[in-house]
Parts: structure tokens; sequence; C-alpha cells
């Protein structure tokens, strides 16, 4: 068949379908080693991390440890007691930020000779896509369209918002229920606790981030109902009704709870792949339409390849950026086996307080090494809460495994512990065993240091 030669068409190197924190990441690194690029965004730059994500919900959580301060502070000799917080001023302050932000990606992408294509892609063919009628060729498209969040199929879940609402909201919710036990669950709940809201969370299972290492569910558990988080588990949402301006919970149990005026649905992601007419070339997606890929992100499709959050892999925005930088390494800055690792990746939950965790957990060591893994655990109360009225306790775990003891595991969960965790992180990626970490001398007086003190 003879091309139409009346769409207009223009040639790149690379495509990025998508401009979040991969598939900008990408295109950034391939235009360095002179590829021409284009990244293809219909909203905002920067994606889910900076528009939805991390960005906003650190403010939120910059916020919310400031009040856990102020409350903090007489136990210092400062005569403070918390005043009214203006969520809205927050809000438009962040709002503000981030939009700088925006900027500042789509001047690194001009500055870097990445064109930025504002419009929706749509597979055309495994080496085409169209945007609003133009059509954008490449050797190499790069699926990098993130995903969204996901809202269960039962009635009246449209009384709900996701984390996209949360980010909307001017006001702080007086009394909410936060469904889920993952990672946005648990952080939006500890903030709307901090910022004063009423905070049931309901989880359909038993435990709050049940992939996590048991030492650090059952901590944070401790730590959230402690703050006054009402933790229900077993509790699966059946139907959500609405009374007035309240919604009403109705649990498959027959359980119901009254009263709330906002309800969150935090219970996973789903891949944003529906728009893109992958029909129109081979790329395989799983059951829950994540696209698969191979070891060096490449899908069904030789050519076409996927990063971050759309692959399901570690759904974490340094995760896709590396994907994508080392991706772009490959194909065109001779670096033929350059790909991402995914063991041994750092992450934390910004909890109130925060988790840091890498490597395996000890239910996993012990299913993959069986007797030749020993741990070891320290909790303690920080000195900073020496002078304060409410105490949060500080837990730790070394997961190691045979004589030499090699670190695989690292969980903290406690003040700083987001901080505390990359430094860590490296020492493991570079293969500590328990006795580098005793021959480190501590720093003092420190919360890290117990890492590197314990028996
Ligand atoms: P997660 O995958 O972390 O957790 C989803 C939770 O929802 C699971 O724990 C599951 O718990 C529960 N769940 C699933 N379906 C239902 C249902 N129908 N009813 C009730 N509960 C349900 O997803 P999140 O949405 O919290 O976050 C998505 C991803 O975004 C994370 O996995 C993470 O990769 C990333 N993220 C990272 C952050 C960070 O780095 N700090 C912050 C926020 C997000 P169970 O199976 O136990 O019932």
């Amino acid at each position: 068949m003879g091309q139409d030669t009346s769409v207009q068409t223009q040639e790149f190197d690379l495509l990025s379908i998508g401009g979040g924190s991969g598939g900008i990441a990408v295109a950034n690194r391939a235009a360095s080693y002179g590829a021409r690029c284009a990244v293809i965004e219909p909203d905002r730059l920067g994606g889910t991390c900076v528009n939805r994500g991390c960005v906003p919900k650190k403010i939120m959580w910059f916020g919310a440890t400031l009040g856990h301060a102020l409350d903090e502070a007489r136990g210092y000799g400062y005569a403070l007691t918390r005043g009214g917080h203006d969520w809205a001023a927050l809000v438009a302050k962040r709002e503000a930020y981030i939009r700088r932000l925006n900027d500042i990606y789509a001047t690194n992408m001009a500055n870097n000779g990445v064109e930025n294509v504002a419009g929706r892609a749509r597979f055309v063919d495994d080496h085409t896509v169209a945007v609003d009628g133009v059509h954008y060729t490449a050797q190499h498209i790069v699926i990098a369209s993130g995903g969204r969040p996901s809202v269960p199929d039962v009635p009246g879940a449209e009384f709900g918002i996701t984390s996209d609402g949360f980010f909307e909201l001017q006001e702080c919710p007086r009394k909410v229920a936060v469904i889920g036990a993952g990672y946005i669950a648990v952080e939006l709940a500890g903030m709307l606790r901090s910022f004063g809201a009423e905070v049931t969370m309901l989880l359909r299972k038993q435990h709050l981030l049940r992939t996590f290492d048991q030492m650090l569910r059952e901590a944070l558990f401790e730590e959230m109902t402690d703050a006054g988080v009402e933790i229900m588990a077993r509790a699966k949402v059946a139907e959500i009704k609405r009374h007035g301006n309240g919604l009403e919970i109705v649990c498959d149990t027959g359980t119901r709870l009254p009263d709330f005026d906002t309800l969150i649905w935090a219970i996973g992601r789903e891949p944003s792949t529906d728009a893109l007419d992958l029909q129109n070339t081979g790329v395989a997606t799983d059951g829950q339409g994540f696209v698969k890929t191979d070891a060096y992100q490449e899908t069904s499709v030789p050519g076409v390849f996927a990063i971050g959050d759309v692959t399901g892999r570690m759904q974490l925005t340094p995760v896709a950026i590396a994907a994508g930088r080392r991706l772009a390494d490959r194909l065109y800055g001779g670096q033929p086996e350059r790909k991402l690792e995914y063991s041994n990746i750092a992450t934390v939950v910004f909890s109130h307080p925060p988790i840091g965790t890498v490597g395996l957990t000890e239910e996993q060591a012990r299913s993959e090494y069986g007797g030749a893994v020993k741990t070891y655990q320290t909790q303690f109360t920080p000195m900073y809460y020496a002078m304060t009225e409410h105490k949060a306790v500080t837990t730790m775990k070394l997961v190691t495994v045979g004589a030499p003891e090699k670190v695989v595991g690292c969980h903290i969960i406690g003040m700083a512990s987001d901080e505390i965790m990359q430094g860590f992180a490296v020492a493991i990626r570079m293969g500590a065993c328990k006795a580098d970490l005793d021959d480190t001398v501590a720093i003092h007086p420190t919360n890290a240091e117990e890492l590197v003190t314990m028996r």
C-alpha cells in the first residue's frame, strides 16, 4: 500500500509517549547522545509524580509533620499551641510550586533539544503514532504513559475520590474513610489525621502494607492507632450510600459506618494504555493491562519499549527514571548491556512516622535461605522525644544471610527513616555484611547510629 501523502509526518529517532518522570528521562538522556527525540504528553509535564503524586504529597507530608512538631515544641520550652491551619493557602502555594516545576521541565527539555508535542498519541503501526492528525515516526518508541488510581466496581463508588481528588480538596475533611492498605492509604491517612481529620481506614484483609516486613507492619499499626487513626481489618466495602452531605459505608459483613464527608479509594493503580490503540501494534499486555517487557524494557514488538508505572513493576519515580536513562544509554550511548536491576531498590513510605526499606523481608529471606537467615532488631525512643509528651518509637531490623552475615534486608520505621535509608541502600547494594556495619564508627547522637551498633 502506498503511503497517504496527505498526512503530515515528522520523523524522530525516539518518541516517548508520556511526559512523566520516565518519559522525560529517556528522551533527555537519548538527546544527550545526539538522538532526535520528542515527548508526547496531553497534560502538564511531570506526570503523576510532579502533578498528582510524590511532589504534592511530600509538601502535604511536610505540613502534617510540622503539625506534630508544633505539638512537641512545648516540650522544648516554646509557648506554642497549634493554632488554626489554612489548608487552602497551603494548597495554593503547593500548586504554584508545581507550576514552576512544570515550566522547569519544559525549559530543560527545550535546552536539550527535545521536542514537546502536546496531545494524545495513538499507535498507527509499530513505528508510527498519530497526534491530532499528524504522524510521528521513530525507530524507537517508548511507552511511558503511566497509570491512574483504580476505583472498584461497587455501588456508589463514584461518591468517593482517589488520590487525584485528595489533591483537589480545598479544605481538610472532617471525617474521612480511607479504603486500602498500601502506600497511598497509609500516607493519606497519616497526613489527614495530623491535620486534624477523624480518619478510619478500611482494609479488606488483615494488615497494613501486607507485603512489607512484619516488624514494619506491626510498628506502623501501633503508631497509627496511637495517633488516633481507626483501623478496621477485614472490612471490605460492598456499597457506598449518600444521605444528604454524608456518606454511609456498607461492608460485606453487613457493618454500616455512617456520616463520612469524604471517602478516598487507595486500592492500587492501573495502567493508562486504553487510549493508545495498542491493537495497531503487537504490544502484549498482562491480565491487568500492564505492558509486558523483557529485562531490557523491550515489549513484544522490537523497537517498542515500556518504562515506569505502565509496566506495573515497582511503581516508583526513581525506578522509571533509572529504567529510562539506562534504556537511552543502551540504545544511543554505546552500552549494549545496560539495564535496570530491579533488586535492592530502596523505598520509603511517607507514613507518620516514615518507613524506609530495602531488600528482602525476613519472611522472604527465610523462604529463600531457610536456617541461614539471622536477624538483628532494635527498638528505642529517639532522644528527641526525651523532652516531649508524645513519644514515637523507632524500630530497625537487619536481615542477614550465611556465615558472612551478608545484609539482604534493612527495614526501619521511625523519625528520619526516610533520610537514613538512602546511604544504607548503597552499602547493601555493594554487598555489605554485618561486620562492615559493626566496623563503621557511629555518628552520635543520632537515630541512624543504631544501625551500626546492633548486637
Ligand atoms: P498499593 O499497591 O501500594 O496498595 C494497594 C492496596 O490496596 C493493597 O495494599 C491492597 O491491600 C488494597 N486493595 C486492593 N484492592 C482493594 C479493594 N478492592 N478493597 C480494599 N483494598 C484493596 O497501591 P497504592 O494505590 O497505595 O499505590 C500505588 C503504587 O504507587 C504503590 O504500589 C507504589 O509503588 C506507588 N507509590 C509510592 C509511594 C512512595 O514511594 N512513597 C507513595 C504512593 C504510591 P490487600 O491486598 O492487603 O488487601
